[in-house]
């Protein structure tokens, strides 16, 4: 029974109400006005993942949402706060997953007179989010929270805004009160439908596959999201046809299996004549779809949540719904008349002759122990490390220029949802956010992160957090002394008054980044050779605490820019 005589403040309300949406987790910075609100969701049960900075919070919070399909909860304070939140707003966007932010903000009397942090944080975020909502008095409370939540999940996910002014904070109702002010807003909650794709686009799909020469199946990480595999695996199997997935598609169905076109990408979607492309966009990462890299004459199959990514494609057929529906929709089509491609198939044969080629070229390339280390030698060790340990794998975390790239045609993924990169914006500075997302989000899951010394340092000081909430993750940096690794300057951009600064890419060689993590009681390494780094690694996977390898990368291996040297 409601206690009559029991008040509730606006933040207790808050707490209330994230929890009641089944919220579990939040990731965050406290501070003036939302310190309370962190205390009473800790005292509800909600766990709280301080961070140090609200950006690296809010990429944790945009992977939460991708890896639990629930909106990740970012908590900042007012004006700064939200600002920095707005990396993570943003970063959910772009990449299509959900988040909710909600910040508190100055006092709404003293708005437009220069108060305490004051910003118009609805019109900052605007741009950025795709739902915001402002409580402007305690009563609003419970609605804005369930609204912001439900938008954030609602067709194509992304990043979603709650303000909350420093008075509504302070504002108390009765008990009796809030818990009516809770269940009203609960019974307005309307739950998404998310209509079918008719029968007849259905059949249309399954005969442009069935008449196709050289069909593809490519999915990415929208499919990922709608947790898609066991469908996809299905259709790929009894279908035969190729699949080819983008690299946080990867892992949906294994990198090891027969029908991947991963290692002859070129020839899989320079040669295709159907693409079923389920959840990824044909946005740069797939080259828009065009010539050169596609043919022009392609038929694309588009499958997204979003009917608006099908407008702007204009595919050969778009099919509007949810991944793992329509996929299940294709399957139970073509069971009624299957058809299989087989091994014999000449398309099927080209794919898995070229894979096997180009796999076998790169193995002769990785068996080579090169040291001081290239990026391939402990790439090549790091990626038996992992292969090692078996199911569940862990969750790879990788960010950089070359290590990236390397990383994501050496390291293989079996099991879905277990990449998190730097994603459609290319976003660094994401690895430790990410890091953390994942071991609250995956809790059975070793987590491991490969980032350039760049990345890593957009963030290091969040090793202090890994060792705070003792998470299992281990994070492996290649340390090259800069972005892209030494300085490669050409001689007549080394002129003027401050030629004898540092390169702009160029940090203090030979850091020693395993002292970061010691410095809070954490696991360090420093190693240089295959047998270092294997015994470094050993160690600390079994140990499943948090960890820092510092591995010492030759600065001049690897090319400037990584693979995106033409834009550079
Ligand atoms: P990738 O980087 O792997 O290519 P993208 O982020 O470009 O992936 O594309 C993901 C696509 O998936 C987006 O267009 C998004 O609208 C779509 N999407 C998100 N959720 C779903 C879902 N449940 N079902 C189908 N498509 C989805
Ligand atoms: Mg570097």
């Amino acid at each position: 029974m409601a206690d009559n005589t029991a008040m509730v403040d606006g933040n207790l309300l808050i707490a209330k109400s994230l929890k009641q949406a089944g919220v579990e987790h939040m990731f965050g910075v406290v501070g003036i006005p939302v310190t309370s609100l962190a205390n009473r969701s800790v005292a509800l049960g909600i766990r709280f993942l301080a961070f140090h900075n609200e950006q690296s919070a809010g990429y944790a919070a945009s992977a939460y949402g991708y890896l639990t399909g629930k909106p990740g909860v970012l908590l900042t304070v007012s004006a700064p706060g939200c600002v920095h939140g707005l990396a993570g707003v943003s970063n959910a966007g772009a990449n299509a997953w959900p988040l909710v932010m909600i910040s508190g903000s100055c006092d709404q009397k003293d708005f437009g007179r220069g108060d305490f942090q004051e910003l118009d944080q609805i019109a900052a975020v605007k741009p950025f989010s795709k739902f915001s909502a402002k409580a402007t008095d305690i009563k609003e409370i419970p609605k804005c929270v369930f609204d912001v939540l439900d938008h954030a999940v609602a067709g194509r996910p992304g990043g979603c805004y709650l303000d909350v002014p420093t008075d509504v904070l302070h504002q108390t109702v009765t008990e009796s009160e809030a818990d009516k002010l809770l269940a009203d807003a609960e019974s307005c909650r309307k739950p998404e439908v998310i209509e079918a794709v008719g029968q007849s686009e259905i059949q249309k799909a399954v005969s442009l596959l069935r008449n196709a020469q050289s069909p593809l199946i490519v999915f990415g990480k929208g499919a990922a999201y709608a947790k898609a595999e066991d469908a996809l695996k299905k259709l790929v199997e009894t279908t035969g046809i190729p699949f080819l997935p983008t690299p946080m598609g990867k892992g949906l169905i294994p990198d090891t299996h027969e029908l991947a076109a991963t290692a002859a990408r070129s020839l899989a979607i320079g040669k295709c004549d159907v693409a079923l492309v389920v959840g990824a966009r044909l946005n740069w990462l797939l080259h828009f779809g065009e010539p050169p890299k596609w043919s022009k004459d392609v038929k694309f199959i588009l499958v997204d949540i979003s009917k608006e990514e099908i407008e702007l494609r204009k595919p050969c057929l778009g099919l509007v719904g949810d991944a793992k529906g329509v996929v299940e929709m294709i399957n139970k089509e073509i069971k009624d008349d299957p058809f299989c491609l087989g091994k014999t198939h000449p398309w099927v044969e080209a794919i898995s002759k070229k894979a096997k080629e180009n796999v076998s070229k790169m193995e002769a390339q990785l068996v080579k122990d090169v040291v001081p280390f290239n990026f391939q030698t402990p790439m090549r060790i790091i990626r038996d490390a992992i292969l090692g340990l078996g199911s569940p794998a862990p969750i790879l975390v990788s960010e950089g220029a070359n290590t990236m790239d390397v990383g994501r045609s050496v390291l293989i993924q079996t099991e879905p949802r277990t990449r998190l990169d730097a994603g459609t914006w290319g976003t660094m500075g994401v690895g430790l956010g990410y890091c953390i997302a994942a071991a609250t989000a995956s809790p059975d899951r070793l987590v491991v992160a490969v980032e350039g010394d760049s990345g890593f340092t957009f963030s290091a000081i969040e090793v202090e957090t890994l060792v705070r909430y003792n998470l299992p993750v281990v994070v492996i940096v290649f340390n090259n002394g800069g972005v892209y690794g030494g300085d490669r300057r050409s001689p007549e951009e080394v002129t003027g008054p401050h030629k004898s600064d540092p390169a702009p890419t160029s940090f203090v060689p030979g850091a020693k980044y395993h002292v970061v993590m010691e410095a809070f009681g954490g696991k360090g390494y420093l190693v240089g050779t295959p047998e270092e780094l294997k015994s470094a690694l050993t160690e600390a996977f079994s140990a499943r605490k948090p960890a820092v390898i510092n591995v010492t990368i030759d600065p001049f291996a690897g090319s400037e820019s990584g693979r995106m040297q033409h834009k550079n």
